[in-house]
């Protein structure tokens, strides 16, 4: 049988609850990225680095909620912070010492966040990342990079997948839109930026420079399916961006957990402003952004009304401050290094599985955050692989749900502090069944 056919036999609940949700929610859920032929999971419960399904399969989690969950599910420290903090209550019409905490502790390990301010969400920390640059430069247009995703609001759905059709040339990539109903006039805002093409990117922002507020560039792109800078590419933007008074802004909101500090640590780079989020609430809501003190005094309502207001019923939300502030405590140097060596492991296994099948695929990513890619070439921008077969990852992708493992639809994934090296053979020789079975 297929491996749509097989796992079409093993999950009869999740069909069921699919039927069942398709007549409420457009596609049956709420999060666009959850979606996969025939029809996804229904997941009941997660412990550790383990899922159950509603049909009581037990998948091993190489997914972690997109990156989130970086101590796995049900940590019981997260678990005990959100119990303890809901004895209190759960949000207040007043600042807390809650925040005050969780500012202090990210500030003591990013140092380029002078300043910050809490969110609901990665997209709203872009959002407000963006909008700082535009009022503190004075100017209109931002650049990111083709394939890089930033969240759903307008001029971050620009280019994020781009067909290779509409992509452009290297030198000069097109915006396109990755979303219908983007405001008019939102392609116009955005330069887009071959990512680790230095010469072409650096040459691109001093010949639009003059209208740039800020660039925005994740050292690991998430989305395009872990895809590393290199070293030389930041250096460069940093370099060209400091001469020409733009902004630059590191989206750490999936590479935070590089190192203590960020990826920016990682790197040794420091830039302008900086965004987190999934993993910074411990698996709750929560995003931030911050960076430069003089940047981010306008979002000051002390003296005047604020020039940049950052309003949010829910911002800096009591019970997601305290789940984020022991994820990131247990996240310390020990644990970042334990699960980037698990990850060095893992991509090191895999890629010599898909070698020893004489399959063209490549590893990608960087510490505990890998991504699978099915082409020959060595993986440096999502350009290198816009044209691959998307079938083919999606076959290697239900073998893998098949046999009790868990990755992101996109075949990204990462380690998190509840495995070890037993969870990482794990996965390999399940990833050996799978090869063995089916064609790929
Ligand atoms: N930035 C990056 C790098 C992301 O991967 C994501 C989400 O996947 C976001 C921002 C948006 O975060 P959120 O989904 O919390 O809005």
């Amino acid at each position: 049988p297929s491996e749509a056919a097989r796992y079409r036999e093993r999950t009869p609940r999740s069909a069921a609850l699919m039927a069942e949700a398709v007549r409420h929610l457009p596609g049956g859920d709420t999060r666009s990225t959850l979606f996969y032929p025939p029809y996804p999971l229904f997941i009941k419960h997660g412990e550790g680095c383990w899922l159950t399904d509603v049909d009581g399969h037990r998948l091993l989690d190489l997914s972690s909620n997109h990156t989130a969950l970086v101590h796995g599910n049900r940590n019981p420290g997260v678990l005990a912070a959100v119990a303890d903090q809901l004895t209190h209550g759960s949000c207040f019409p007043g600042p807390s010492a809650t925040q005050v905490e969780l500012a202090g502790l990210i500030h003591g390990r990013i140092p380029s966040v002078e300043r910050l301010r809490f969110t609901n969400s990665g997209t709203e920390a872009t959002l407000n990342a963006v909008r700082a640059a535009r009022a503190f430069t004075g100017r209109g247009r931002f650049a990111k990079m083709e394939g890089g995703y930033h969240g759903s609001q307008d001029p971050m759905m620009v280019s994020t997948h781009p067909d290779p059709a509409a992509a452009g040339p290297l030198d000069c990539p097109r915006a396109v839109p990755s979303s219908l109903g983007l405001a008019p006039g939102t392609l116009e805002e955005v330069l887009v930026l071959p990512f680790n093409a230095v010469a072409e990117t650096r040459a691109l922002i001093e010949a639009h420079a003059d209208g740039l507020a800020a660039v925005i560039v994740e050292p690991v792109q998430g989305s395009a399916g872990m895809i590393p800078a290199e070293p030389a590419f930041l250096a460069m933007l940093r370099e060209v961006t400091a001469a020409h008074g733009i902004l630059l802004i590191f989206d750490e909101v999936v590479c935070f957990r590089l190192a203590p500090g960020g990826a920016q640590a990682w790197y040794g780079i420091r830039p302008d402003l900086t965004c987190l989020g999934k993993m910074i609430g411990g698996g709750f809501p929560l995003g931030v952004f911050g960076g430069r003190a003089d940047v981010m005094a306008q979002f000051d309502p002390r003296e005047q009304v604020p020039r940049v207001p950052h309003p949010g019923s829910l911002n800096a939300n009591p019970v997601s401050l305290r789940a984020g502030i022991s994820a990131l405590e247990q996240l310390d140097a020990g644990a970042c290094d334990r699960i980037n060596r698990l990850g060095e492991r893992l991509r090191a296994g895999l890629q010599s599985l898909f070698d020893a099948h004489r399959l063209s695929a490549r590893v990608t990513g960087a510490g505990s955050l890998f991504g699978i890619h099915f082409t020959g070439a060595p993986v440096r921008s999502y350009r290198e692989v816009m044209g691959a077969d998307p079938g083919r990852r999606h076959t290697l992708f239900l073998g893998l749900l098949n046999e009790g493992v868990m990755l992101d639809p996109r075949g990204a994934g990462c380690v998190s502090t509840a495995m070890g090296e037993t969870e990482v053979e794990r996965f390999l020789a399940a990833t050996r069944r799978v090869l063995e079975r089916i064609d790929l």
